[in-house]
């Protein structure tokens, strides 16, 4: 019977790209934002409104449909969505 070695994983593994999502994070101009809801209607998984804090925010995610914040970025009606540089 001979010696078995484990695997030993890789260490540049790097995850999977995801289709249609970035790392890329979407930020909001709060002084510029009016809180009407466009974003949350259009990307309700993307932002929300702090009830506590009484303004608009970004959730954490490792990810983000780029699509859904294009779209939002469109509609919002003060502009004040963009891409986190
Ligand atoms: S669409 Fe623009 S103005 Fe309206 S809540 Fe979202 S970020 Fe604010």
């Amino acid at each position: 019977m001979g010696i078995i070695s484990p695997k030993i994983p890789s260490s540049n593994t790097q995850p999977a790209a995801i289709e249609g999502k970035t790392k890329k994070r979407p930020t909001v101009d709060l002084g510029a934002c009016t809180k009407c809801g466009g974003c949350i209607e259009v990307a309700p998984q993307i932002f929300r409104f702090n009830e506590a804090v009484g303004y608009l925010e970004v959730i954490d995610a490792n990810y983000y449909d780029e699509g859904l914040v294009d779209e939002a970025i469109r509609d919002c009606p003060t502009s004040c969505i963009s891409w986190d540089s």
